[in-house]
């Protein structure tokens, strides 16, 4: 045996060993007991951290235990496009070579985002390789390959299908830096000091964090339970802006705090998400005030184009100046961030795709509570059920280009989609000869140069197209009586005020009732020219429209949120929709494993998800290991430069002491700390215990007595000592890895080997060298059986220099039964 070990040269055959004899692969034919595990898909945007290295070599022992017990184990590799954090690290790639997405157009993005994709996968794909991750290669997805492509198809369609999907305005948290909506589940909250400003709005007082929303403003509340302001309640003041004076309302609503500052808040429905609920109840109207780049638009006059902090800023001593702002006081509270690039996010409005999820829910969380899934800890079932339970319309639209495509595509329109807007029968005519304006009651979201489809109420037959030419709001008591424009001229304001409330059941119409006025240019439908405006839901791009048969056809600019695809991943990957042998055999999966900061985007999707389209839980045991953190307990981050590579370890002390050290961390639930230095003495010590072995093994193997020896018998006292002590270690091992409890499995062994079998029974044993051999190969036979899952190269190394193995590999052996 070669005194000093390469690790590295060693390692890398024996991978090529294993991977030439086909021992990773499943084997759906075989009639062994099948065993799935799924390895969560890492996200292409760099390489791997110690984090995966760590989850991915408790997926490995696992499958390794499993196949030595005498399963047919698929151990199935991944990975994920990762739609934002992926664009973002490209699109800086793309910075440092002068290039922007804006520059190489959205074709020519996607072809260098490919290249780049591919780049990364490369430096993934070996790292995995060098953990030795004996995972099932044929079987590799990509998230954004055809299998997965169909998968999620398949999931849009039926979610359209059953009417569970609406593209619509709604309050969403937008990232001003990715530029694109993103979840509650991607925000991290940050502790910040700021101001509580507290403003003069007309003869009351109020307290606010964001001064500069004041120009969205639309209304002031106070609880209705507060006696300090029943009197003002319904009643119309006059406030000072710093646009000029502005009529604002008094309304009561009980999500109105009155222990908050003065207990009168002012509501900002356009950039509050409280607000807008607020606001919907009360019909306010909506005013955007910050841009989707963060920025304050035309309404905020000269502060117009600043950013938010900028504005505010630059507010204050004008707010001051002109007596509005009585009292400042200090403030500490949490300032949602986007996890992926820590800008602070903007709630706002915008159009986007959900998903309504109440009915899907229901599956998951009724599969939790009747514990049809193991966790690891044991109290996330109640988080998941938690958050399941509170859970809001998904929102699956991006506005990025890295991801699946929204498969929808609308009939002869420009970009995006018409938005559709009735008219009823009596008033069509007139559509046609001149009518140029409408007034809704509806808040239509229409701004100055949008299209929107105009068709029949009732029929939803599409009579045209209108450009919208203007917007404007004001009372119904001020909408002109005679306008030639407005089709039908009324004689008397009641008769207006009698027809829109016909035509708006929903709303209590008098002279106060806002409305909406939108005028419009009209284009009678011409198929050839305009199309029909039918949405379209298709896997590939329609030649004609179904409905019209016309060719004009574009498809939606966005795609669809990357957890829409990997909330799949458990069926994707096994071939669903189709019915495959794969699906049958190993679906639900025996188990899997995450971080926990994933627990709500990923694990809570993945469950509703299987529940929905399956019937059928995902996976049998979840397993949430800790996170590793620095000395000072703060997440390994690129920006913090605390990160230690998988590779530095490996390259110092092999994959298997590499190993052995993450297994100390491996325990369910908990985080751990570690450091160069603390990872670094593990790493030492486990190559030491290698080397140990590798002498045991050469004691045992090549300094063997010439002379033939007897038969295994365990005659002796020692022998019947250690016998009775590899015994109780294999039970605690076996018990210990069903149990996933990896750390003390991994401890169990280690200590047999060195202080039992070592330490002990070898010393004793050279005074009856002869007689003892037997034994000696057999517990180390056995012992390499029993580490085999957690350091796989050097078990098979010594398992290849045994007499009786005959070339065949340790992964075929049998685990010791008890
Ligand atoms: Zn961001
Ligand atoms: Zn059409």
């Amino acid at each position: 045996m070669d005194k000093v070990y390469d690790h590295k040269q060693s390692e890398a055959s024996w991978y090529s060993f294993w991977e030439k004899k086909g021992l990773f692969k499943a084997a759906p034919n075989s009639p062994k007991k099948p065993y799935s595990l799924l390895i969560p898909p890492p996200n292409l945007t760099g390489g791997l951290h110690l984090g995966h290295a760590m989850q991915h070599t408790i997926l490995d022992a696992i499958a390794r235990f499993k196949r030595l017990q005498g399963f047919d184990v698929l151990l199935l590799p991944g990975v994920d496009h990762a739609g934002i954090l992926f664009e973002a690290t490209f699109n800086r790639e793309l910075k440092k070579q002068g290039l922007s997405k804006e520059k190489l157009g959205r074709e020519e993005w996607l072809k260098r985002a490919w290249e780049f994709k591919d780049k990364v996968y490369k430096g993934v794909s070996s790292t995995w390789r060098f953990m030795g991750l004996s995972a099932d290669w044929s079987r590799e997805v990509f998230s954004l390959d055809p299998g997965p492509a169909k998968a999620v198809f398949e999931e849009f369609k039926t979610y359209w299908d059953r009417g569970l999907l609406y593209k619509g305005p709604y309050i969403v948290q937008w990232c001003p830096r990715c530029n694109t909506a993103i979840e509650d589940a991607e925000l991290e909250y940050e502790e910040r000091k700021e101001k509580l400003y507290f403003l003069k709005y007309g003869p009351l007082t109020l307290a606010t964090v964001r001064p500069e929303t004041k120009f969205g403003d639309t209304a002031m509340a106070v609880n209705p339970g507060d006696k300090r302001y029943t009197d003002f309640v319904g009643k119309e003041f006059e406030i000072q802006t710093l646009a000029g004076p502005k009529k604002m309302k008094v309304i009561a609503d009980p999500a109105v705090d009155p222990n908050f500052g003065t207990g009168v808040v002012k509501v900002t429905p356009a950039h509050d998400f409280e607000d807008y609920e607020i606001g919907k109840r009360h019909n306010l109207p909506i005013i955007r005030v910050i841009d989707k780049n963060g920025r304050l638009t035309e309404v905020a006059g000269k502060f117009a184009g600043m950013k938010v902090e900028e504005a505010r800023a630059a507010m204050i001593p004008e707010l001051k100046e002109k007596g509005i702002l009585v009292k400042e006081e200090d403030y500490v509270h949490n300032v949602a961030v986007c996890d992926r690039c820590k800008s602070t996010v903007e709630p706002l409005v915008s159009e986007e795709w959900f998903v309504k999820v109440n009915n899907l829910a229901k599956g998951a969380i009724k599969a939790i509570s009747g514990n049809e899934i193991n966790f690891l800890p044991k109290g996330y079932s109640k988080i998941l059920n938690d958050w399941l339970s509170n859970i809001h319309d998904w929102c699956i639209s991006r506005s990025l280009w890295w991801g699946h495509r929204i498969p929808v595509w609308y009939c002869g329109l420009g970009k995006g989609l018409a938005r559709p807007l009735g008219f009823y029968e009596g008033v069509v005519p007139q559509l046609y000869t001149g009518k140029t304006k409408t007034y809704r009651l509806k808040n239509h979201w229409y701004k100055v140069g949008d299209r929107a489809a105009f068709h029949q109420s009732g029929t939803n037959k599409i009579i045209g197209f209108g450009t919208i030419t203007a917007v404007s709001e004001t009372a119904v008591g001020k909408l002109p009586l005679h306008d030639p424009a407005y089709g039908a001229v009324y004689q008397k304001r009641e008769e207006l005020i009698a027809a829109l409330q016909k035509h708006n059941k929903n709303f209590d119409v008098n002279e106060n009732t806002l409305a909406f006025i939108y005028s419009y240019k009209f284009e009678p439908v011409n198929r050839k020219v305009t199309g029909c405006g039918e949405v379209i839901v298709s896997s590939d791009p329609p030649e004609t429209c179904p409905r019209c048969g016309g060719s004009k056809l574009t498809q939606d600019e966005q795609v669809l949120d990357t957890w829409f695809s990997s909330g799949l991943w458990p069926l994707s990957t096994l071939g669903w929709p189709e019915k495959t042998r794969a699906l049958e055999r190993y679906f639900p999966w025996d188990f899997e494993i995450t971080a926990p900061e994933i627990k709500f985007l990923w694990i809570a999707r993945m469950i509703m998800l299987g529940k929905y389209f399956m019937k059928e839980i995902p996976f049998k045991q979840m397993f949430f290991h800790g996170m590793l953190r620095d000395l000072q307990g703060r997440k390994f981050s690129k920006s913090l430069g605390n990160g230690i590579e998988p590779s530095y370890l490996i390259e110092r002390w092999g994959t298997d002491a590499t190993r052995m050290a993450l297994y100390t961390y491996a325990v369910p639930g908990r985080d751990g700390r570690v450091s160069r230095e603390s990872l670094d003495t593990r790493g030492k010590n486990f190559r030491n215990f290698g080397t140990k072995l590798r002498n045991i093994a050469r004691y045992i193997l090549e300094l063997k007595p010439k002379d033939p020896v007897g038969n295994l018998r365990f005659a002796h006292k020692d022998d019947k000592w250690i016998k009775t002590e590899l015994d109780k270690t294999s039970g605690k091992v076996t018990k210990n890895l069903q149990g996933l409890q990896l750390h003390l499995a991994s401890d169990e062994i280690y200590d047999f080997v060195w202080h039992k079998f070592a330490d002990i029974y070898i010393e004793k044993s050279k005074l009856r060298r002869k007689e003892s051999q037997p034994v000696l190969e057999y517990v180390l036979e056995n012992s390499l059986i029993l580490l085999h899952p957690f350091m796989p190269f050097i078990t098979e190394e010594l398992w290849q220099k045994l007499s009786n193995t005959g070339g065949k590999s340790v992964m075929l052996a049998q685990w010791p039964r008890n």
